[in-house]
């Protein structure tokens, strides 16, 4: 009998007495679980003061490069995971979802981090905002890690993935982590993090275990943690409620459970596309996981004048479906996570009864004891009181979904809003204006509403399949929370803070040049290597004068003889322009003439331009100047250079702005350097 052991501070701790959990399958005893003995208070003391700090000392990049280095690490062994993954009653495709799905998730983070983030230790939030007449005091927004624990508790069906999902965006963010998986399939979670603090990816401290119960934990929670919550919409309420929660603030963000819908247009008769799609994607729902997703479709909801066609075409689906031992590879649906969670989905059926009939819950077990295992027919039931309160509030936590059946569009938006929010809902229609009235009509009730036609029937990533860059959560009974959503939930576990200063200071802090602040003359900073140059290095250039003939080469040049450029009377008589004037393009390609160093050296290549506005018209005559600064520079580690965005103003004789962008640049690294600034 194996004893699920936890991991805190630093050490592996066996707990006494503990709690049986058996075989989904088998109905054996497979392993005991306790938390007893464990210092709570000093589990939270270690994430503070051991994993917190040195998460911080690392940039998102870092952060990053060590999330994939752990999603490979997970990739690469995942046989035996796999086979335990069998005790939960899952299939291979349904523990696929579960450990690679999870793994995914990191390389996605580690993505997120690399692509959207700065390689630096916070994160500047939008532009500083003027707030004096001068310039001389400016406000801007910082988002930094946050110095507490996360304490993230999991529901039981997805043992992996709901640890790595939460695990990724708060590595991110640079917050150490207790995780505490619900303790029916700890046993898997306790398996992958045992691999985890063996590979010696992660810093210390970074992730602690809690196998069991979570004792008093909670009552140590301060001001600066956060409890991520995923599970009932009971305990939800129960854990929102905890006084040290309350009196603290302590962030708290759940994702519970909801009645997801399923909505087939009107357009989408039997026949169509749509229809099909819809009816294999009920099913799919059904038995995937044996129906134990938060995500599943619960409420089938369908033109009154078809209910019947979906009826028979579902019965004849669920008619196919193969239930028996989950290591089977023939077998479609495994079993429950335990009995006990068949008997709660049995009851939930029960009070479901009192508002809806049961049309199909027959099916054969293969090369199983249904008896001694967690097996249930998939179960389909029809609404005969389509707005009796049970319908839209009772989660049956397994292969079971209800048939609703709607009057027009305005009566399925309505239906599908007394589930009083949800995760996510479906739209099968193939007509535009249906699913843009129908998704907008629901869409303030869900976190993710998704949208189905024949063009991406078989692309669309399914209805249950929660996205790392997309959002995760929903309104009221879904918990109200949010996770996922790529770079949005690290946010979840950083803090946000309006910094008011002068110029140099601002740019001190964020590290990031801030207009008004101090530019330097060190020579011209395109001579300059990654390492020597320094935020506010700057050039002012030599001015040009824009000619007519400039004006008219550009056109013959790259054919655009766009009628502002060329035709005077036309131009004068727009409200926009006095006369012909320069092409924006060509004052971009002439201010690159004024600052560019011409030899090779550290500058590589130009890679781009944010935040372009052509400001001023140019007019022939006028005379044009740049002053470039060396605005934020990013490290790209082990490639030989960095990334600079300088911010260039190209100016007129009068001071005012022609042209004002971001400048991106690709800068060499010294030759030998050891890239360390
Ligand atoms: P649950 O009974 O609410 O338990 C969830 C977690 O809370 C478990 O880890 C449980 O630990 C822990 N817990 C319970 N009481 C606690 C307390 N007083 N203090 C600290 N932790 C406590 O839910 P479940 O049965 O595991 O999961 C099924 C439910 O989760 C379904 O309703 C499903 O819809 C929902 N769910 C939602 C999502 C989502 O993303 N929205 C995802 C998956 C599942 P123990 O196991 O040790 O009691």
């Amino acid at each position: 009998m194996r004893a699920v052991e936890s991991y805190i501070e630093g050490r592996w701790h066996h707990g006494a007495d503990g709690i049986m959990v058996n075989h989904a399958v088998t109905g054996e005893s497979i392993a005991t679980i306790s938390s007893a003995g464990i210092d709570f208070a000093a589990a939270v003391e270690y994430a503070r003061t051991v994993g917190g700090p040195q998460l911080r000392e690392l940039t998102f990049h870092d952060r990053a490069g060590i999330l994939r280095a752990l999603g490979k690490h997970i990739l690469a062994d995942t046989a035996a995971l796999y086979d335990l993954s069998t005790a939960t009653g899952a299939t291979r495709s349904d523990s696929w979802i579960d450990i690679e799905g999870g793994a995914g998730v990191l390389m996605a983070y580690s993505g997120v981090g690399r692509r959207e983030m700065p390689n630096a230790k916070v994160i500047i939030d939008g532009e500083p905002v003027l707030l004096s007449r001068d310039g001389s005091f400016l406000g801007a927004h910082i988002i930094s890690p946050r110095p507490g624990v996360a304490v993230h508790i999991n529901a039981f069906n997805f043992p992996c993935w709901g640890m790595l999902e939460k695990l990724a965006p708060t590595f991110l963010a640079g917050m150490a982590m207790i995780v505490k998986p619900a303790s029916q399939t700890s046993y898997l979670t306790e398996l992958m993090v045992r691999s985890i603090i063996e590979s010696g990816i992660l810093p210390e401290g970074s992730l602690q275990l809690i196998s069991g119960n979570a004792g008093d934990l909670l009552d140590h929670l301060g001001p600066q943690d956060t409890v991520a919550f995923t599970g009932s919409a009971d305990t939800a309420r129960r854990l929102r409620i905890h006084p040290a929660i309350i009196d603290n603030s302590v962030r708290f963000n759940a994702e519970a459970d909801s009645l997801n819908a399923a909505i087939l247009g009107e357009s989408a008769t039997p026949g169509t596309p749509e229809f099909e799609l819809f009816v294999a994607e009920v099913v799919k729902e059904m038995t995937t996981k044996a129906g134990q997703k938060c995500t599943a479709i619960r409420r089938v909801l369908v033109p009154s004048g078809v209910a019947a066609d979906v009826e028979e075409a579902m019965v004849a689906r669920l008619t196919a479906v193969r239930v028996g031992d989950p290591a089977d590879a023939e077998t479609d649906m495994g079993a429950l996570a335990s009995l006990d969670q068949r008997e709660e989905v049995r009851q939930s059926v029960d009070a479901l009864c009192g508002a809806a009939k049961v049309v199909f819950d027959s099916c054969d077990f293969h090369d199983v004891d249904e008896d001694r295992g967690a097996f249930l027919a998939p179960t389909l039931l029809r609404a005969t009181d389509r707005r009796a309160a049970a319908v839209h509030a009772v989660e049956a936590f397994g292969p079971v979904a209800t048939i609703v059946h709607y009057e027009g569009t305005a009566d399925a938006i309505d239906l599908a809003a007394l589930g009083k929010g949800s995760l996510v809902a479906s739209v099968f229609s193939p007509d535009d204006g249906e699913a843009a009235e129908l998704a907008l009509g629901i869409a303030a009730h869900h976190g993710r509403v998704h949208v189905v036609d024949e063009a991406c029937g078989s692309s669309s990533t399914g209805h249950g399949s929660p996205l790392p860059q997309l959002v995760h959560g929903g309104p009221g009974r879904a918990g109200g929370g949010e996770e996922l959503g790529g770079v949005r939930s690290v946010h979840h576990y950083m803090q946000r803070t309006a910094i008011q200063g002068s110029p140099d200071k601002i740019t001190a802090i964020t590290g990031t040049w801030t207009k008004g602040s101090r530019r330097t003359d060190n020579g011209h900073p395109f001579t300059l290597h990654f390492e020597e140059l320094q935020i506010g290095d700057a050039i002012t250039t030599d001015s040009r004068t824009v000619t007519i003939e400039d004006i008219e080469a550009f056109a013959d040049l790259t054919g655009d003889y766009f009628y502002a450029h060329m035709d005077e009377e036309a131009a004068k008589a727009s409200p926009i322009f006095n006369g012909r004037v320069a092409h924006g393009y060509f004052v971009l390609s002439a201010a690159a003439g004024l600052f560019v160093w011409a030899p090779p050296g550290p500058v590589l290549a130009n890679y781009g331009l944010d935040n372009l506005r052509f400001a001023t018209p140019t007019y022939p005559g006028d005379d044009l100047t740049v002053h470039l600064t060396a605005k934020e520079k990013s490290l790209r580690a082990g490639a030989g250079y960095g990334e600079v965005r300088w911010d260039a103003q190209v100016v007129n004789q009068n001071g005012e702005t022609a042209a004002t962008y971001d400048l991106l640049t690709m800068v060499a690294c010294r030759p030998n350097g050891d890239e360390s600034a």
